[in-house]
């Protein structure tokens, strides 16, 4: 027997008050599409690619991409699918690409920068992203944009890419929002990109200055700071009249989403298995209400406070 919150996984999820909510899928893999399918999902907001650049020898062909992406699509059905490009460098780093040595490489010349200094790793996926467009619905989306200058050179790239793949798909472009600056120029990358997604893992991280995994300045990387949660204000102020989205950790703390669509997140990317789960958060709230209860968290004191707000919050629905 399916639980309530399962069998309504499949409708949409509207607020109390009549606002729709966009649930999506993080996918890392064709299972993991199998999974959003099962699930729910309305969309993939995130299709991770990691998986397919990193341990091995040499780089993946783009027809071997395009094989996973299409894979990935049909899985899907119908469902909008957004491929993030790749996004190496911080830790991680590929033994057929020239070693960078950088002295802090979460600094340095990682996700979309990565790509942008290697550009045949990254033109080769988009090719194969443009191939699978011919045939789905198909986003792209770079990852840890700063400046509008990389998201111009990023357009380029796909433009090459796409006068090349034999055909003449139409593919949303968007950003990853994980760098304070690229919240607070929102409103300028608006007119660059179809949408964005906030990667509040990304964002935390930059935003407090504290490391992802490192366990002594864990305290300090909390997802609910004020800090984060101004500039996730910020970003959908920017991009007022479009749907922003929130993937990351933040994204699935339930207790967190009628704060997050206060603030103005209208779309939510969550692992497979959490989509029942933040679409039955999403009908518990009451849209206004949550405004009225829930817009001054950006200026408390800290997380703690928020989250102190967001438990009496959630103890009168
Ligand atoms: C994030 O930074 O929140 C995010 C979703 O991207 P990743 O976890 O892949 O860095
Ligand atoms: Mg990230």
């Amino acid at each position: 027997r399916l639980s309530r919150a399962q069998t309504q996984a499949f409708e949409p999820a509207v607020t109390r008050d009549g606002v729709e909510i966009v649930v999506g899928a993080t996918i890392g893999s064709v299972e993991d599409a199998r999974r959003a399918a099962e699930n729910g999902a309305d969309l993939a907001g995130l299709v991770r690619t990691e998986f397919l650049f990193l341990d091995r020898p040499t780089p993946p062909t783009v027809d071997e991409q395009a094989a996973i992406y299409q894979a990935i699509a049909e899985t899907l059905g119908d469902r909008q699918l957004t491929i993030r490009t790749l996004d190496i460098g911080g830790d991680k780093s590929l033994p057929y690409v020239p070693q960078l040595l950088e002295a802090n490489p979460f600094l340095g010349t990682r996700g979309l920068r990565y790509g942008l200094t290697f550009p045949t790793l990254l033109s080769d996926q988009l090719v194969a992203i443009a191939q699978t467009a011919l045939t789905h619905r198909v986003n792209v989306m770079f990852p840890m944009v700063a400046t509008v200058a990389e998201v111009v050179a990023a357009r380029k790239l796909l433009d090459w890419a796409v006068a090349r793949c034999g055909g003449n798909p139409q593919i949303g472009v968007g950003v990853m929002v994980e760098v304070p600056a690229a919240a607070l120029r929102a409103a300028t990358l608006a007119r660059y990109v179809d949408f964005v997604s906030i990667g509040t893992n990304d964002l935390t991280q930059y935003t407090l200055a504290a490391e992802r995994g490192n366990a002594a300045v864990a305290h300090l990387s909390d997802n609910l700071d004020p800090a984060v949660l101004q500039l996730v204000k910020a970003t959908c102020d920017g991009f007022h009249e479009r749907k922003v989205a929130v993937c990351g950790e933040l994204a699935v703390d339930d207790t967190a989403v009628p704060l997050l669509c206060a603030l103005g997140v209208r779309a939510f990317t969550v692992r497979p298995t959490h989509i029942p789960l933040t679409k039955a958060a999403v009908r518990q709230t009451h849209l206004a209400t949550a405004k009225d209860w829930l817009l001054d968290c950006v200026d408390m004191t800290d997380g703690g406070a928020v989250r102190a707000r967001l438990d009496i919050f959630q103890s009168l629905v």
